[in-house]
């Protein structure tokens, strides 16, 4: 019944947590993107994930949506990262978990990012967030001095990550994916993929599924 002549799947269909369907009502979104419904039913199933997709797909919602489904709010522990290029690009990815996690009580999500006081940053990791979204250097730097404790991570999103190696970020890079559980799920999304986005994939993705989107939506 929920599903449209073309067989597109809806997001009720694609198994999205209810509190988060009623975010999408409210937000406006009406069917999943092509990215969406390619993403969302393998990262639902812990399933570790590679995409060459470019901005404009939807591709945040193709993470965002399935990692959060899969939340604990009984755990207090930082469970879902998302590495970004860019601070205008972890400020608008945090603002989108926000957005989809809108009906989900307790949540909180904080961008972390060079540039901007370490105190608030610090406090705010005190009193404990579900997701941090950051650049590399930044995210880094707080897991040296130990204000950002990753055991209890569950997910791992490279977020373009080819601009985050064009920007030189590949020694951060590695040696953040190497402090994180081995067991966490991983996603990787890059528009592009040369030799050291392959080479970062092929050593820390587990069996990924891959996904290929060039049209942008609609
Ligand atoms: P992104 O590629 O994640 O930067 O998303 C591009 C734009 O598409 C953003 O403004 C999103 O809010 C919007 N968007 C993402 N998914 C959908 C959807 N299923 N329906 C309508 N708009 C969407």
């Amino acid at each position: 019944m929920s599903k449209t002549p073309s067989e597109t799947p809806s997001f009720r269909d694609l198994n999205i947590a209810e509190p988060l369907l009623k975010a999408l009502d409210e937000i406006g979104y009406e069917t999943p993107s092509p990215i969406q419904a390619q993403a969302v039913p393998p990262l639902l199933q812990g399933k570790d994930l590679l995409g060459h997709a470019p901005t404009g797909t939807g591709k945040t919602a193709a993470f965002a949506l399935p990692l959060l489904s899969r939340l604990d709010m009984k755990n207090k522990s930082v469970q879902i990262m998302t590495l970004t290029p860019t601070r205008e690009l972890a400020i608008q990815v945090a603002e989108a978990f926000q957005r989809y996690a809108s009906h989900i009580k307790g949540f909180h999500v904080l961008p972390i990012y060079g540039g901007q006081e370490y105190s608030g940053q610090i406090r705010q990791l005190r009193r404990g967030v579900q997701v941090v979204v950051g650049t590399p250097g930044r995210v880094m730097d707080h897991m040296r001095k130990g204000t950002l404790k990753l055991d209890g991570l569950k997910a791992l999103v490279l977020d373009e990550a080819d601009e985050m190696l064009r920007m030189g970020f590949i020694d951060e890079v590695s040696w953040i994916l190497e402090q994180t559980p081995a067991d966490r799920q991983m996603a990787l999304f890059s528009a592009t993929m040369p030799k050291e986005v392959e080479r970062i994939a092929r050593r820390h993705l587990n069996k990924p599924q891959e996904i290929s989107i060039k049209a942008k939506t609609a």
